[in-house]
């Protein structure tokens, strides 16, 4: 049924369960306060109606909704936006976390999943086939935001970003209508949407290609954050087989039981690993990072690829700033550099994340999708937790200044890691014509800009 609004700003709450299978949740329910939070603490923001949609049916006359009514939409797929965008002030949160279905062919190694699904509840399901596709670090993380944006996670250099493995998507566009996009059908929706966001329509469901991968050997390990440790990490990793992607963060050591006492707090390479092979091959991978100083932890063994997402606490909202950049190298100097910042700083959490690209991911031409940093070498996040706002001030100080001392030739950012940072930041996600393409297509697809709580790019 069309959801007509009663008010040309109000939405109707009645209206909108009489006409839905979905659940919609407003301010007086009890679930709200659950059902408004999202993963990053920070932003506290009443939407007028948290919809949570059964379909894609759901989701278009939520959407057309919106575009009656001018409030503001805020879709959702997991709720790690750190820029806020997955929720709003007095406008509509359209939740797709009740969408996770996940239709898995086992034998052509592709896949339909629902945005709603995290990329830890996917995982776990394609793991059980021998299979798996590439997505972060985090298995709380939405599949929707993270595979919209690029995706860079564990088997980036030997299966490239998750976009790399998108083989067809079901969007809304702003106009309510339900496309399938793929190379033929919609080609320049489907360009757009590999590494645009959530500008120009939401998708409700993504095509994705599987790769056969029954045990990795990967894990977490520990190292002292020496200068000559960073500078030799980073040198190790890049000269690697394309099957072993890195993922460093210098930080004070977490008090996590296998870490001696006297290193909590103590700055040091927690470093996670995956290869993607054979396990004898990848122990031999691994070998020259181990050589790198002596292991506070190592406990970098074969595992079943899930096993690399560590568990979550429900219930964790940290307040952080940061700052995403890509860097060329990271030699003596830079390492040095890094480890004088992270000393520097009293935050109770501070890092400085280095992850190793190239491989696959810098086989696919800049211009073939929207994610346009293929040579990019290194991507840094710098990040640090703050406790109110006179310390988001002094954290926010502290990571800036991090980000110019660290800054060399290459000023482009990766679009999932962008905070809300103002325009130039977005134009550095999308440079030269990469932009100019986008604002095209966004014209075509959402002339009204009704898809503008995100990296925005605006209509031509
Ligand atoms: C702890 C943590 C770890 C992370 N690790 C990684 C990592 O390893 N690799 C990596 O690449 N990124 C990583 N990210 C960044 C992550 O990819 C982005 O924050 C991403 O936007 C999150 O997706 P989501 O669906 O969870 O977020 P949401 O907050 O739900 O969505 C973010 C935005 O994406 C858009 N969007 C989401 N779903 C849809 C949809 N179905 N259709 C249209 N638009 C949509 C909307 O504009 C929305 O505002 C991490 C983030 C966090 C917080």
């Amino acid at each position: 049924m069309p959801l007509s609004p009663s008010h040309p700003t109000a939405v109707s709450v009645p209206e909108l369960r009489a006409a839905l299978k979905g659940r919609v949740i407003a301010p007086e329910d009890a679930g709200y306060d659950q059902a408004r939070t999202v993963f990053y603490g920070g932003f506290d923001r009443r939407p007028a109606a948290i919809v949570r949609a059964a379909d894609a049916a759901e989701v278009a006359q939520v959407v057309s909704l919106a575009g009656a009514t001018g409030l503001e939409l805020a879709v959702r797929s997991g709720g790690h936006s750190s820029a806020g965008h997955s929720t709003t002030q007095g406008g509509i949160v359209l939740d797709l976390a009740d969408m996770h279905a996940l239709e898995i062919d086992a034998e052509r190694r592709t896949a339909w999943a629902q945005t709603g699904l995290t990329a830890g509840q996917y995982t776990a399901a394609a793991s059980a086939y021998g299979l798996a596709t590439g997505f972060g670090d985090t298995g709380s993380v939405g599949i929707g935001g993270l595979t919209l944006g690029g995706g860079v996670g564990f088997l980036v250099r030997k299966h490239g970003l998750t976009i790399d493995d998108l083989l067809a998507a079901e969007v809304v566009t702003a106009d309510g209508q339900l496309l399938r996009t793929d190379a033929e059908s919609h080609p320049d929706l489907f360009w757009a949407i590999r590494g645009g966001g959530g500008n120009f329509g939401v998708a409700t469901r993504l095509q994705l290609r599987l790769h056969q991968l029954d045990q990795i050997v990967g894990g977490m390990l520990l190292l002292p954050a020496a200068p000559a440790v960073i500078a030799g990490l980073v040198a190790e990793a890049e000269a690697a087989p394309e099957e072993l992607s890195v993922i460093a963060n210098v930080m004070p050591a977490p008090p996590m039981p296998f870490v001696p006492e006297e290193q909590h707090g103590q700055l040091v390479v927690l470093v996670l690993l995956a290869y993607a092979g054979p396990a004898e091959a990848g122990q031999r991978a691994i070998a020259p990072l181990r050589a790198l100083a002596t292991p506070i932890a190592d406990m970098v063994r074969p595992m079943p690829y899930p096993e690399l997402f560590l568990p979550e606490e429900g219930d964790y909202h940290p307040t952080a700033v940061g700052h995403t950049m890509f860097v060329d190298t990271i030699d003596h100097a830079v390492a040095e550099t890094i480890v004088d910042h992270l000393q520097a700083s009293d935050a109770t959490m501070r890092v400085a994340q280095l992850r190793v690209l190239g491989g696959a991911m810098a086989r696919v031409p800049a211009q073939a999708t929207a994610f346009a940093h293929r040579d990019s070498r290194i991507m840094v996040n710098l990040a640090a937790f703050y406790d109110g706002p006179a310390d988001q001030a002094v954290r926010q100080a502290w990571v800036d200044d991090f980000a110019a001392a660290l800054r060399q030739d290459d000023s482009g950012a990766y679009v999932n890691f962008l905070g809300d940072e103002g325009q130039a930041r977005v134009r550095q996600a999308y440079p030269g014509s990469t932009w100019d393409r986008l604002m095209a297509i966004k014209a075509r697809y959402d002339p009204t800009n009704l898809f503008r709580l995100n990296q925005n790019i605006p209509p031509a």
